[in-house]
């Protein structure tokens, strides 16, 4: 055990989680997440340029294939422009709030990178976020959906749009309730970790909802789809009849008024939500009511919405540029 590494997550329920595996699983989950960029995107000549880790160095990269250089998510989006225009790369991979900041801090750096892919990961994209990135780079922004617990959950093929289910190092189950999830539902993911022996994790329930693909796959990769990640469970608004509203509904609806740079939409009673945002240089008096018209478009009737403007949000999650929580448990609601 003194030989493993050890991930933290906050888990499924939110709670502080220790995940540790020894060297050699981390070294096949590792092989398979580059597998899966190769399936993708990926070629040998490719310099990758990753955001917030460490990148492996193999023997490979002696031979000049499969270079990667990397930057620790602690530097100012300005650090990262400087080091990735110093490193030239043809693939920046990174969570979509630091490619965000790269994108605010300076587009026009970004675009002079002339990337042939983003890589996203380790958070969910905001459909808004991954439009922005691919017109400023004119570039595909390819998505990847994992959790610390089993590493690769499944990635977005670049060819059927659809996300692979990683098969040989997780079986992916989507149920609806206590019953397997039909085509075209919704459900919550449940994972096996093939790989996991120092920590197994056997029908875990990760937290996540997904839904499956109305129809069967035409792909010629030869694994599993997910349609679409709806988003962690945990962060559903819940509302009386069991009605869940995705986070991403959310996001969409404010992603699409341009002045509203940063938000956080929180609900505490099950009918009202509360919305606090920043819009930087408007004075448009009308916003506050543009903002509660967006969210009552995907939230039921009866629910109130506070939509208030604020100059800085302040408060211990401000760090995050969208945020929202619910405080309404299932049971509840
Ligand atoms: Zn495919």
């Amino acid at each position: 055990m003194e030989n493993c590494r050890v991930h933290e997550t906050s888990g499924s329920t939110g709670e502080r989680l220790l995940i540790a595996r020894t060297p050699t699983e981390e070294l096949r989950l590792f092989g398979l997440r580059l597998r899966s960029q190769i399936l993708n995107v990926l070629r040998p000549w490719h310099r990758r340029f990753i955001i917030g880790a460490s990148p492996r160095k193999l023997a490979a990269h002696k031979l000049g294939v499969f270079r990667t250089s990397g930057v620790d998510l602690s530097l100012s989006p300005k650090e990262m422009l400087d080091k990735a225009e110093l490193h030239r790369p043809h693939i920046i991979k990174g969570p979509p709030g630091a490619l965000e900041l790269l994108l605010e801090e300076d587009p026009q750096r970004l675009t002079a990178l002339s990337l042939e892919f983003i890589l996203s990961g380790a958070e969910q994209l905001p459909g808004g976020l991954r439009d922005r990135l691919e017109e400023c780079c004119a570039c595909r922004v390819i998505d990847s959906y994992g959790a610390v617990e089993c590493n690769l959950i499944a990635w977005e093929c670049r060819h059927c749009g659809m996300y692979h289910t990683c098969d040989d190092s997780v079986i992916v189950e989507v149920l609806n309730g206590d019953r397997p999830a039909l085509p075209g539902q919704e459900g919550d993911v449940i994972v096996t970790a093939l790989h996991s022996y120092a920590m197994p994790f056997i029908r875990y329930r990760i937290g996540d909802r997904v839904r499956l693909p109305a129809s069967s796959s035409s792909c010629s990769i030869p694994f599993g789809v997910i349609h679409k990640i709806q988003g962690r469970s945990v962060d559903y608004l819940r509302f009386p009849g069991n009605i869940a509203v995705s986070p991403y509904q959310i996001m969409d609806q404010l992603d699409a008024i341009p002045e509203v740079s940063r938000y956080h939409v929180l609900q505490d009673e099950t009918h009202s939500v509360r919305v606090t945002f920043e819009a930087a240089g408007t004075h448009d008096p009308s916003i506050e009511h543009r903002v509660r018209d967006s969210l009552k478009q995907v939230l039921p009737a009866d629910v109130f919405i506070e939509s208030r403007r604020v100059d800085r949000i302040d408060s211990r999650s401000a760090t995050k540029r969208r945020f929202v929580q619910s405080r309404i448990t299932s049971a509840a609601a």
